[in-house]
């Protein structure tokens, strides 16, 4: 049945961040953002790193997820993300102090460096600061 919105659903291992009633949804897949408007076909795909972005009453919201999957099935659309943090609840000094821990290690290369999950960090609070407007 044909439809104007979108149920979204943001899920992640640890918690319900929220159930809402949307417009449209950009989110980051794995092969770039993609847009989702009601009567999207269905669809299956994976999250990377970046800022969700969806529309509700005319209004853009942002979300940071941090991978996961996504699926759109009948107007509802689930993120089930490993982290996923709404604007206004991300800690901007928290995602400040993550980010110049993943420089320096990154800078300075320590012996032990782990250099794939540095940068994984990186990622996440660079797309933290973004979703908050705090780059
Ligand atoms: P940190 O080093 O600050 O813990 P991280 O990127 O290692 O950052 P994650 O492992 O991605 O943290 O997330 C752990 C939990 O903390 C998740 O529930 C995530 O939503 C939350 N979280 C992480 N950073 C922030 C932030 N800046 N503001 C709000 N919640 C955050």
């Amino acid at each position: 049945m044909a439809g104007t919105s979108l149920t979204l659903e943001v899920v992640t291992p640890e918690r319900l961040v929220f159930r809402e009633e949307v417009e449209a949804i950009i989110v980051p897949a794995a092969e770039g953002y993609l847009g989702i408007l009601p009567n999207h076909t269905p669809l299956i795909t994976s999250l990377s790193v970046g800022v969700m972005r969806y529309r509700k009453n005319g209004e853009i919201k942002k979300v940071a997820v941090s991978g996961g999957f996504m699926e759109v099935a009948a107007n509802r659309v689930t993120v089930l993300a490993d982290t996923a943090e709404r604007a206004e609840d991300i800690d901007v000094e928290r995602a400040r102090r993550a980010k110049i821990r993943a420089e320096t290690r990154l800078r300075e290369k320590p012996p032990n460096l782990d250099y794939a999950r540095a940068e994984m960090a990186l990622r996440r609070a660079l797309t933290r600061l973004k979703a908050a407007g705090a780059e």
